[in-house]
């Protein structure tokens, strides 16, 4: 075991410094025995933290909190947050604490931040705890996310607790360690604008422009050009979100970045069979954050983001409304643009294609695919393999032969590009039944098939001999899948 030594560790705080007002100095619960379950050594390696030290018992106490290294001020943060659409002024992180930054491999800042250690004075009426599944859950999860090239905040480590956590019933504790390019929501600017002090306003939208949008700075209007960078962030990541199939389950203002990473991996689950009004979260009654509903739901919270915005876009509030309008105009050309563009790629479809013809191309084939219930992920996949040497994987997933037929004659008449579609189009994602074996297995204590899975969805677009369980689709007697938001 390595014995590198703790003041190798650096943590900076400026976001505790900067912003005094949004954070509470505060420490997480004393773990008497932290057992690492999983830990992330390509990640770890990229922060410069040394793998082997992490493993040691020295490090499990960092990855709980327990051992706060040299220029860390762990804070609990402030932030507000529209909840399904009602505010609430105070959230925060009840039971997650950002121990401080770490400035990377690559000279990027980023937040290290711990969740489930311990009640905080956000913690409302919650104990403050996490349990087992749902950390690791976040972990798989995250770590498929950043390697199917999506923005996501990473997971670094999961650490067992040994503690009883109660939920239904009394389940393991852990703590996860996550890493993300900060933990700036739309919900610190709520939180902020709820204040009513203009000055902490540009306090903090001057600290996510010199972290995230640096551009902004030298733009006429910095705080507007802040808002219009995250108005394009957002619109980039919801759509990789829709082309992926990866529904949320709860995109509320606190769980929206100012970064554009995708964040709180909670009720979240990939589609199996498509359609758009796909729900998994146990609470999402209306279906707010339904699969299709996600674009729309993304510029809603980008019109909170605005209305918090508005005392420095313009001190005549009128024409700061009428700015805030028209920049949030953007995130549907945006959105489109970028869905429209990914879904010709993954029909492998030449850049030169009649806009008309792309189009219809795309929405026959969702037609087809919600009419025949069709698995998302397998059928582009299958389709890339019809690309190259004829229709049967694909053609054998539709039950309506004909109209599949009719699509696939169009389609191939066009010259779809297979190496396009491969590249864009997974094979490995975390499938929901999967997800879940690996789960119940970690938590009896067998870690094997959550790194088997870990194995697969961390090299998504890679087919690989030997893995072909994690490629198909849930068994028959799946059943209908729900999440459940009690993490
Ligand atoms: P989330 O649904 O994880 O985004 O959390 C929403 C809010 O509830 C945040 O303010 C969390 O800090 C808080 N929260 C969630 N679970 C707990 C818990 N077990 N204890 C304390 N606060 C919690
Ligand atoms: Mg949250």
């Amino acid at each position: 075991m390595s014995t590198a030594p703790l003041s190798t560790v650096v943590l900076e705080s400026r976001f505790a410094q900067e912003l005094e007002e949004l954070s509470v100095p505060w420490r997480a619960d004393d773990v008497a025995d932290p057992r690492l379950l999983v830990l992330n050594e390509p990640l770890a390696a990229e922060l410069g933290l040394d793998p082997a030290w992490l493993r040691s018992p020295e490090g499990a106490r960092l990855l709980v909190g327990n051992l706060v290294p040299r220029g860390a001020t762990p804070v609990a943060q402030a932030y507000s947050g529209h909840q399904f659409g009602s505010f609430s002024p105070r959230l925060g992180d009840g039971r997650a604490l950002l121990l401080g930054e770490i400035v990377d491999a690559g000279g990027r800042r980023r937040d290290l931040h711990l969740k489930g250690s311990g009640r905080t004075p956000f913690a409302r009426g919650g104990d403050g705890l996490a349990a087992v599944g749902p950390m690791l859950r976040e972990y798989v999860l995250s770590e498929a996310m950043h390697a199917l090239g999506v923005p996501t905040t990473r997971s670094l480590a999961v650490v067992a607790t040994g503690r009883q956590v109660r939920r239904e019933t009394l389940l393991p504790g852990a703590v996860l360690t996550r890493v993300a390019s900060s933990h700036l929501r739309v919900g610190s600017f709520q939180y902020v604008r709820a204040t009513g002090d203009t000055d902490l306003l540009r306090r903090l939208a001057d600290h996510a422009i010199g972290r995230h949008h640096p551009d902004a700075a030298g733009a006429e209007n910095p705080y507007l050009a802040l808002f219009e960078a995250v108005v394009v962030a957002q619109a980039a990541l919801v759509a990789r979100w829709m082309l992926l199939g990866f529904v949320h389950g709860v995109m509320n203002t606190d769980n929206t970045t100012i970064s554009g990473e995708t964040i709180d991996y909670g009720p979240c689950a990939f589609l199996d069979a498509f359609d758009p009004a796909t729900v998994y979260s146990s609470i999402d009654h209306g279906g707010r954050y339904s699969y299709r509903n996600q674009p729309v739901a993304a510029q809603w919270n980008l019109a909170r983001l605005a209305e918090a915005l508005l005392p420095l876009f313009d001190e005549d509030q009128d024409r700061a409304v009428s700015m805030a309008e028209e920049a949030l105009e953007a995130f549907p050309r945006q959105y489109s643009a970028a869905w429209s563009a990914g879904m010709r790629s993954k029909l492998g479809l030449p850049e030169d294609l009649d806009r008309d013809v792309a189009s219809f191309l795309v929405d026959d084939w969702l037609g087809l695919l919600q009419q025949n219930r069709v698995d998302w992920t397998a059928s582009f996949r299958a389709l890339g393999g019809a690309a190259r040497t004829g229709a049967h994987a694909a053609r054998d997933l539709f039950l309506d032969l004909p109209a599949f037929d009719a699509w696939a004659e169009r389609w191939r008449a066009v010259g779809p590009d297979p190496g396009v579609m491969e590249r864009v189009n997974p094979v490995y994602i975390p499938r929901n039944h999967l997800v879940e074996e690996a789960l119940a297995a970690a938590v009896e204590g067998d870690l094997d098939p959550l790194g088997r899975l870990l194995e697969a969805v961390t090299a998504p677009y890679d087919e690989r001999p030997g893995l072909e369980r994690y490629a198909a689709g849930p068994p028959d007697d799946f059943g209908t899948y729900t999440t459940y938001c009690g993490t």
